[in-house]
């Protein structure tokens, strides 16, 4: 970028001063900022006007910490709503605008800062692909000990940003055990760093969801890479079996590094996508990651488990396979051509019964619903429950949106909640969180971003029209609607 472009500044732009910090890293152009309005899910257009402003008035693209804080003070001072925004893999309008505002998309604050093989710690920018990051460091011999997956195109900072839980996690733990410190430019545009006893501490920053502040820097806890890796696919009766299998896995030692579960009903959505999935049962992925005797005490557990409760370990080739695919969950979205659904925690001793008012449901509204997981803690899964839908028949896929507030229901109906918040979850927040959590989020919010310009509605306020009695009314009307009306759709 040349000196020139700073300072011939085009006088029909609404906020030269913003324009004159990062030249053409800034745009007001329409079209540029049209690809700002989306994540990975389709709203309908009718939704979008009714409920929040998604185009956001410009986009700036800044390449360190100062032009971060630079652009944050600049965006006080002309009151503009600010959204943080990385590979935007969330699908909950997360890094969506709701309040037109300047988006600052932080993909130009990517690489890795520094390694440090003998402590086993990295620093990294914000933007840097979880993917990017392990195979770096495995060409090292070190490797990061957690990851989405969604790892090759989930940015570190997003992942901090959510709850920080997927592949790795039931070993090492989720990545809040993982952060060593962060640094942040804070909604009054100050830099801070956070550790772990810092004024505010780092914890305040994770799974915060951009609305505390843009994180600017990560350094974190990796690990020697691996000497090998186990994997295990053992095909299961149902949802019963994949629940008794993975929680005994679970307790038993070593750790598996990772347990992940499809049902039958995924499986079948997978072959009418196109996919020869390996069994007409559920299946139960397990892995193990270590030194060979950490594998083969794995494997000894597997056979002895799986046997117990009727699994059948199936060949070593299949396993394989679906380990290589783990970062393709999206594929049964050629069933759809749109899928919709829910993700929640569920206590691991509760998944059966969930399958079981998730396989009622699927009867009544006539769907497919497919659900898998992974167990990220010894007594948690997250779990997936998908649906195909069509978002180029958008009265439909209107009434079809209704059926992801039934599957919350049936989750907080076992004690879970959902995963992830952003815009479209708040009216759940009460339920997804205890009420002292809530309230000590607010006072962190009011605290950091008195004004309310960072982030706005993700998590704590949302429109009216999502307040938790209205969404709720409107949701199972349409849920109704949809039941009675099935033939006309
Ligand atoms: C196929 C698939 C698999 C997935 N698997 C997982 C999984 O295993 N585990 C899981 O937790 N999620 C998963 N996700 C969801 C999502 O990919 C992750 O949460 C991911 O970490 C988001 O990162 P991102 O870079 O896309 O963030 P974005 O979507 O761009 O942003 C997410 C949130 O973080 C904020 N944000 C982003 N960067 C910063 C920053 N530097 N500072 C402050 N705020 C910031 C944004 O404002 C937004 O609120 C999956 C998604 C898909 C599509």
């Amino acid at each position: 970028m040349s000196q020139a472009v700073h300072l011939a500044t085009p006088p029909s732009l609404h906020f030269p001063e913003l324009a004159k910090l990062l030249g053409d890293r800034y745009t007001e152009n329409n079209f540029e900022r049209a690809f700002y309005r989306r994540d990975l899910a389709f709203v309908p257009p009718i939704l979008e006007m009714v409920l929040a402003r998604t185009l956001p008035q410009c986009v700036a693209r800044p390449r360190d910490a100062d032009e971060v804080a630079a652009l944050v003070r600049g965006a006080r001072t002309h009151q503009l709503a600010i959204t943080p925004r990385a590979a935007a893999t969330t699908v909950y309008w997360n890094s969506v605008p709701t309040r037109a505002g300047i988006v600052i998309d932080l993909n130009a604050l990517r690489g890795i800062v520094s390694v440090n093989a003998e402590n086993l710690t990295a620093t990294v920018l914000p933007a840097t692909r979880w993917g990017e990051l392990d195979a770096a460091l495995r060409r090292r011999g070190l490797a990061t000990r957690t990851y989405p997956t969604s790892a090759p195109s989930a940015t570190v900072g997003g992942w901090v940003s959510m709850e920080g839980f997927g592949i790795g996690s039931l070993q090492f733990g989720g990545l809040a055990q993982q952060l060593i410190a962060l640094d942040v430019v804070l909604p009054d545009g100050r830099a801070h760093h956070a550790t772990r006893d810092s004024d505010p501490p780092l914890s305040w920053f994770l799974g915060s969801e951009g609305t505390l502040g843009i994180i600017t820097a990560i350094e974190l806890a990796i690990r020697r890479a691996p000497e090998k890796t186990g994997k295990h696919l053992v095909a299961l009766r149902d949802l019963v079996a994949v629940q008794n299998v993975a929680r005994a896995l679970a307790q038993s030692a070593p750790t598996p590094y990772n347990l992940h579960f499809s049902d039958a009903a995924h499986l079948r959505l997978l072959r009418a996508a196109g996919f020869a999935p390996p069994t007409e049962q559920a299946m139960l992925l397990i892995t193990y990651e270590g030194d060979a005797n950490h594998i083969a005490a794995g494997a000894q557990n597997v056979y002895a488990i799986a046997q117990k409760f009727g699994g059948e370990i199936l060949p070593d080739d299949l396993a394989a396979r679906e380990w290589g695919e783990r970062f393709a969950a999206l594929r049964v979205k050629r069933a759809g051509p749109t899928v919709l659904g829910s993700e929640t925690w569920l206590r691991a001793d509760r998944l059966a019964e969930y399958g079981a008012d998730v396989a009622h449901l699927a009867n009544r509204q006539r769907v497919t619903l497919a659900t898998y997981g992974t167990l990220v803690t010894q007594d948690e899964f997250t779990v997936m429950t998908v649906y195909p839908s069509d978002e180029s028949r958008q009265l439909a896929y209107i009434f079809d949106l209704s059926l992801t507030k039934q599957l919350y229901d049936l989750a907080f109906r076992r004690g879970g909640r959902p995963y992830g918040i952003g815009f479209w979850n708040a009216p759940y927040r009460h339920r997804a969180m205890p009420a002292h959590e809530l309230a000590e989020r607010r006072a962190r919010k009011r605290q950091l971003d008195p004004t309310n310009g960072m982030n706005p509605d993700k998590i704590f306020v949302a429109s009216p029209i999502l307040s938790p009695l209205i969404f709720s009314l409107g949701m199972n009307a349409l849920a109704w609607a949809r039941r009675v009306g099935g033939a006309w759709r």
